[in-house]
């Protein structure tokens, strides 16, 4: 079989690559290993800046995100026992949408498959890429239901496929500088069946770690607690992580509110960053490409840019022949990266500075705190990086 493109992944990014492709008419398939009720409901981000929802509204992709998305306009730092406000739509005009990652995905999927006739496959196996270098590439998979190896011609090969996938392991190591950096600390991620505690997100500053309140729906919040690195998440029972979460949240602000633990993994907390995203004919897009730590919260608005420069220059160059969206991709999309990957940096200071056990990080991370709340140019500079770009 012969197609335009194969998209191999279908998390945001992939999803909006196919849905780009399909309104141009171009024919292309989407390659996923896991089954689709499987990523209809894998928990994962939930905050999207207001110029990434304004990019999924331009292609047709936010009716249901716009029903349904909150919308956060501050977000409170509890430090010293005291709260923190920043609203930071007073600063910048800008909001968060706040929409839980797996509702966008079952609406990118229903619209790319049910809506615009995508060919989409599930459960695929052993994903292998070939002549990436060539003008005649490939991708083979093997169907789950015969166990035959399948083979699709294409034009060009988007990796899709986030941190785990294969996409990035097919590029020769001597072609791709990768940037490595490690937090060296965990994050215990969890999901409660509570309503939120507050109406906004909220980030505690406290010297035995940092933990974070995130409202998801208004049946269930999102947790963090930072732990070492590697922990083992049974080693936080229920009575656990409520005591530690009302411990370093606590000011005079009521109790949070507890609930049932949904979701309880560690997060070892790392980045990286390929350059360039491209070899030959493969274009590597999201966390194929590029991992952001969620300290941010950045990650899939990452991948959604991404998702739009490369499928607005896919469809410039197999419509019109114009090449130049897909020869400036990825110096287009390193730009926003590194700054996104510094201000994770900067705010990753503030959140673990404090529980470092060193004196002189902890003073300089609460110096660092009180200018943002005691210096406007402090204070929007810091709410411009935490919304990313203006929304055109
Ligand atoms: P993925 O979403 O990882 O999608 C890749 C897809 O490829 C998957 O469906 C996978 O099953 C499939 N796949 C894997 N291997 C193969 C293969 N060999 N062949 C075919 N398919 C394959 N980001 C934010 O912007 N805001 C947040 O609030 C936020 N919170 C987060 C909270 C947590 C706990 C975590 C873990 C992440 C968070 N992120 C956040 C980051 C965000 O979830 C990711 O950056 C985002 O999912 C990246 O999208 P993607 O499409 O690049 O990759």
């Amino acid at each position: 079989q012969r197609v335009a493109v194969v998209v191999v992944g279908a998390g945001p990014a992939g999803l909006t690559v196919g849905n780009i492709l399909r309104t141009a008419g171009l024919d292309c398939v989407v390659l996923e290993t896991e089954t689709r009720e499987f990523i209809e409901q894998r928990p994962r981000a939930g905050v999207i800046e207001e110029w990434c929802v304004r990019g999924l509204e331009k292609r047709g992709l936010a009716d249901t995100l716009l029903q349904r998305a909150q919308r956060h306009t501050e977000c409170e730092f509890r430090f010293d026992g005291h709260r923190h406000r920043l609203r930071y739509v007073d600063l910048t005009g800008q909001h968060h949408y706040v929409y839980p990652q797996p509702l966008l995905v079952t609406d990118l999927v229903r619209e790319y498959a049910d809506v615009r006739g995508g060919d989409i496959r599930f459960s695929v196996r052993d994903v292998r890429l070939h002549d990436l270098d060539t003008d005649r590439p490939s991708v083979s998979y093997l169907c789950p239901d015969t166990g035959e190896r399948q083979v699709l011609l294409c034009d060009f090969v988007a990796g899709c496929d986030g941190a785990r996938g294969v996409t990035r392991a097919a590029v020769p190591p001597e072609r791709v500088r990768v940037a490595r950096h490690d937090y060296g600390i965990g994050w215990l991620a969890l999901l409660a069946e509570a309503p939120p505690s507050s109406d906004c997100v909220v980030f505690g500053i406290h010297p035995r770690g940092f933990a974070g309140h995130m409202a998801r729906s208004p049946e269930v919040t999102r947790y963090y607690l930072e732990v070492p690195p590697g922990d083992d998440p049974d080693d936080w029972p229920h009575e656990r992580v409520w005591a530690e979460l009302q411990q370093r949240l606590a000011t005079d602000a009521p109790p949070l509110t507890e609930g049932r633990l949904i979701e309880k993994r560690v997060l070892d907390m790392h980045n990286y960053v390929v350059e360039p995203m491209v070899f030959g004919r493969l274009f590597l897009a999201g966390d194929a490409a590029h991992l952001t730590a969620p300290i941010a919260a950045k990650g899939m608005n990452l991948a959604l840019h991404d998702a739009f420069v490369l499928g607005d220059g896919l469809v410039a160059y197999l419509t019109q022949g114009d090449g130049t969206g897909l020869t400036t991709y990825s110096e287009a999309c390193l730009t926003r990266v590194w700054d996104y990957q510094e201000f994770s940096l900067w705010l990753s200071e503030i959140y673990h500075g404090t529980s470092s056990g060193d004196p002189y990080r902890a003073a300089t991370t609460l110096a660092r705190l009180r200018r943002v709340f005691t210096s406007p140019t402090a204070a929007v500079a810091f709410a411009e990086q935490f919304l990313g770009p203006r929304a055109g």
